[in-house]
């Protein structure tokens, strides 16, 4: 089984999973500090792109990082995009500031 294939994040080539450096382009790997930078939450679950895309930006214009999840970016298909909403993503640490941001703004409950 090839289970355990991961990717440089500098170069992208496959790396093993106790690999400490690339053997490609010798960057280090360091997975621990890019764990905690994908760490991500959803802030917020909207079932129009148009909502979303308001959030998304108002976010944005308060410095908070965030991305939309299963929007037509091609990550989901339509259909499930349909059923499950469009789901606001925020770096963990800017959920609890996100959420009461966008409540202040009346955009989510
Ligand atoms: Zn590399």
């Amino acid at each position: 089984m090839e289970e355990n294939i991961f990717y440089c994040s500098e170069c992208g080539g496959a790396v093993e999973e106790n690999d400490k450096v690339c053997p490609h382009c010798g960057a280090a790997l360091d997975e621990t500090a890019g764990e905690e930078e994908m760490e991500v939450e959803t802030a917020a679950v909207f079932y129009s792109d148009v909502d979303a895309e308001i959030a998304k930006e108002r976010l944005e214009e308060a410095g908070i990082k965030c991305y939309l999840s299963g929007s037509s970016d091609g990550s989901m298909r339509p259909s499930l995009v349909f059923s499950q909403g469009i789901n606001l993503m925020v770096m963990k640490k800017d959920l609890k500031q996100a959420v009461e941001y966008l409540k202040g703004l009346n955009i989510i409950e």
